[in-house]
């Protein structure tokens, strides 16, 4: 998956899945309707965690589809918007597949971890996109929380392993407004899941949830998700259960949280409910560039809504955005078909 975390969930079923062959095989670039392109909606719910109102869902929506015509030139609507409890939907996944899920998550809430597994799988992670390693080297380095060793993916691989789990350690021991752990012993917490509604056919293009998606994984790793902890802004993830065979998912936690470790990471700025509310569209019109372009990451040019956010600077982040200045492209990480999304499993012949 990407986005704002990490897109190609993909590549977590190629590894785990017996069907090597056929997983080898990616999405083809969706043939999309002429007009008006319309998106089912699910909002999944966690009771325990801050929420954004009814309208400011509205408005994270609206500024998605005006956004989507703004950059990418494409009309979208948006079905009614279905709520579902967070328990619910992570019970959709058999004890089988969450078994699945489980081994491809770096434990840290019990410290059991490996880390020179976890090591091997940053090194091959940074590497997969075949993105300009200066490049991201540039884009990470005001961030790193220990010293770069030098411009190879191993040294980078590093200090970018060590920021993720230094965040993400942060982040376990915050508390709610009700004394309740940020992160508890549920998994709503982790990628890995929210990375694979394939496995349960999720009906639909979009789901918003509440949920802080906060992790670390032995696969899937991209430089913006490390420097911020493995927090997960937004995701794209095939899935056969939606109209162009992927879901783009926005987490609210990181645009209304107001913990310490989220607030660090926002550079301590305070958002209006308005502000939080656009900022979080935006993260979908992205998300949407995704799944409906497979468009991928453009590292640095900030006119680019398909520029990754730099931690959670979400202000700076949006004001930089000119889409005359960041077109579709014949090439690069802005042509449609950049991103390769594995196929859903249902698919598979
Ligand atoms: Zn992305």
């Amino acid at each position: 998956m990407l986005c704002a975390r990490r897109h190609l969930i993909a590549l977590v079923l190629s590894v785990l899945s017996s069907l090597a062959l056929a997983q080898r095989q990616t999405l083809p670039l969706p043939v999309l309707p002429d007009g008006v392109i319309e998106l089912r909606v699910a909002y999944v719910r966690n009771a325990r965690l801050p929420e954004m109102t009814d309208a400011q869902l509205h408005l994270l929506l609206e500024t998605a589809r005006q956004g989507v015509r703004e950059h990418f030139g494409r009309e979208i609507k948006f079905s009614a918007l279905v709520r579902l409890d967070v328990q619910d939907v992570f019970q959709r996944f058999t004890a089988a597949q969450a078994k699945e899920l489980n081994s491809g998550i770096y434990d840290f809430k019990t410290g059991r971890g490996d880390d020179a597994r976890l090591r091997k799988a940053y090194v091959q992670g940074i590497g997969r996109h075949k993105d300009n390693l200066d490049d991201q080297i540039d884009y990470v380095r005001p961030y790193l929380l220990a010293p770069l060793a030098g411009r190879s993916y191993e040294a980078l691989s590093d200090v970018l392993m060590h920021t993720h789990l230094a965040r993400l350690r942060q982040f376990r021991g915050q508390r709610l407004a009700d004394g309740g752990l940020l992160i508890d012993d549920q998994p709503y917490n982790e990628y890995m899941y929210w990375g694979s509604l394939d496995f349960i056919r999720l009906p639909y293009e979009v789901v918003i949830t509440n949920q802080l998606i906060a992790s670390v994984e032995y696969y899937d790793h991209e430089v913006h998700s490390a420097i911020r902890g493995g927090v997960t802004n937004g995701i794209a993830t095939q899935n056969g259960g939606a109209r162009f065979s992927a879901t783009s998912v926005v987490s609210t936690y990181p645009f209304i949280g107001d913990d310490v470790a989220t607030k660090e990471l926002r550079g301590n700025e305070s958002h209006t409910g308005e502000e939080a509310a656009k900022y979080a569209g935006y993260m979908l019109v992205h998300e949407l560039g995704h799944q409906l372009l497979h468009l991928g990451h453009p590292f640095g040019r900030k006119a680019c809504v398909m520029n990754p956010v730099e931690l959670l600077r979400f202000r700076v982040w949006v004001n930089q955005f000119s889409a005359k200045d960041c077109p579709i492209a014949a090439s690069g990480a802005m042509m449609p078909g950049f991103v390769k999304f594995p196929m859903p499993k249902a698919a598979n012949p």
